[in-house]
């Protein structure tokens, strides 16, 4: 069988900025009408692994960095579909009968069915649930579509 190579990352950098506040963080961007999904840590565009689950449970990597994220929770609302979400990462999970903490960086043809053995423990918000004062709508003015970041502890 053949060995699957997957690492666990504790430390991760990114280039990506909030359109409106200018910050940098994990962000995921959904540009032109929400067409595609950008990854959080390269800005690039980013695929589905696992089409078949329903929508809210789909997961997404890009095949430059090859670490799976979830959308997560909302940083910015923009109008229409232009949006701006905080990234979501497993930071601990269970691999082959270890468990690993950090996220797992996967191989990019080999993802759909590594991320189909993973159990997944817990998750992180990688922005703390930032929230964006400088969108077109803002927190402070339309608190209906945020709310507190699950992840986020108090
Ligand atoms: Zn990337
Ligand atoms: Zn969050
Ligand atoms: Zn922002």
């Amino acid at each position: 069988m053949k060995n699957l190579k997957i690492r666990d990352i504790i430390t991760l950098l990114n280039n990506c900025r909030c359109w409106s506040c200018h910050t940098y963080g994990f962000f995921i961007e959904t540009p032109d009408g929400g067409e595609y999904t950008t990854c959080p840590f390269c800005g690039d565009e980013a695929d589905v692994i696992n089409e078949e689950d329903k929508y809210d449970d789909q997961i997404l990597i890009c095949k430059k960095c090859c670490i799976p994220f979830d959308f997560g929770c909302v940083h910015a609302i923009g109008g229409c579909t232009d949006n701006t979400s905080n990234a979501h990462v497993p930071s601990k999970w269970i691999y082959d009968g270890q468990t690993y903490v950090g996220a797992p960086q996967l191989e990019f043809e080999e993802c759909a069915t590594q991320w189909a053995k993973i159990t997944v423990l817990e998750w992180a918000c990688l922005n703390s649930g930032k929230q964006c004062m400088d969108c077109a709508y803002p927190p402070y003015r339309s608190p209906e579509y945020y709310r507190k970041c699950d992840l986020v502890k108090k």
